[in-house]
């Protein structure tokens, strides 16, 4: 009986296993048909002067609307597309479209920045650094008004080879940030290295900032660091307006998180800057 039993609980581990295994290759499978069936969407989160409470850049996040099972995390979506070698097209689609918007909003007399996320396979990618030029000049747009970020550790995979790219690409005129800061493995030497124009608080260093004596520290120490090195410095995952106290006192250029916005569609990105453009505010008050 006792084996009996046994018997039954191995079938329904494997069979559970089973299914996870199916569910994850449907999962692939559904990937695969995403970018030919359009069902990527990017939205915008603003990067907001913490002085000024104006929105100097955006950054891009992809969205995945799965049919028949809603919205997909790319936090969950991203990994996979990196192991199964999908990353460098859902790259390309980012970027292209990040260019496509970028350019409505310039010609909409919008000055904004927008920022992209890299993945590792990417800058792997020999043919990145003109794949992005070429991007950028069928858009007749200005480097600098381009951001990619990058983590520590997909820097800190070949350090040569990274500083080539990057040092190619500052020449070229992009802006080059460090995404999730301090929770990588990179020396401050290492660092020192890089053409970097902005560093990028993680946002588990925000969230207990106001709570939690280290995490301020860390905060703290980080901006001064950056402010010594000519570096801007934003914070990520601000929700609460005693956390945004609390970095203005610090001496930090830009914030993002909910409590100014989450990630939105493009065309609310528009509605949101022109009411947050102050030296213009009477000429756009509805
Ligand atoms: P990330 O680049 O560090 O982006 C910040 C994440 O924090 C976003 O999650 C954003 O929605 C979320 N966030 C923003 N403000 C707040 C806040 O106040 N509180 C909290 N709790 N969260 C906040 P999202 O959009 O789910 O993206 C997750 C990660 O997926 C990104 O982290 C990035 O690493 C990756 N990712 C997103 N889009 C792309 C992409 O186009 N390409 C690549 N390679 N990675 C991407
Ligand atoms: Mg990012
Ligand atoms: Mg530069
Ligand atoms: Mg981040």
């Amino acid at each position: 009986r006792a084996k009996a039993n046994g018997g039954n609980r191995y079938h329904f581990y494997n069979h559970h296993l089973d299914r996870e295994a199916v569910e994850r290759i449907e999962l692939r499978n559904a990937l695969y048909q995403a970018l030919r069936n359009q069902e990527f969407e990017l939205h915008y989160q603003p990067q907001v002067s913490v002085s000024e409470a104006r929105i100097v850049g955006v950054e891009a996040l992809i969205r995945w609307h799965r049919p028949g099972k809603g919205m997909v995390s790319p936090a969950c979506f991203i990994p996979l597309a990196e192991e199964c070698g999908l990353i460098n097209e859902i790259g390309s689609w980012v970027l292209e479209s990040a260019c496509v918007q970028l350019k409505t909003w310039q010609q909409a007399g919008m000055d904004l920045r927008v920022a992209v996320n890299l993945s590792a396979a990417q800058l792997d990618d020999p043919g990145f650094y003109d794949l992005l030029k070429d991007c950028l000049q069928r858009h007749d747009l200005q480097p600098h008004q381009l951001e990619l970020e990058l983590t520590e550790s997909i820097l800190m995979r070949h350090v040569d080879q990274s500083v080539e790219l990057l040092n190619r690409l500052d020449k070229l005129g992009v802006h080059l940030s460090i995404d999730d800061f301090g929770t990588g493995y990179s020396s401050l030497s290492y660092l020192k290295r890089f053409p970097l124009d902005t560093l990028k608080i993680d946002q588990s260093f925000v969230r207990d900032l106001c709570i939690d004596q280290d995490d301020a520290v860390i905060c703290r120490t980080i901006i001064s660091m950056a402010n010594n090195l000519n570096l801007t410095v934003t914070a990520e995952g601000v929700e609460q307006a005693d956390q945004l106290n609390k970095l203005a006192e610090f001496g930090c250029d830009l914030y993002q998180g909910y409590l100014f916005s989450r990630p939105l569609p493009a065309g609310e990105i528009t509605r949101l800057y022109l009411e947050y453009r102050p030296a213009e505010a009477g000429r756009y008050a509805i």
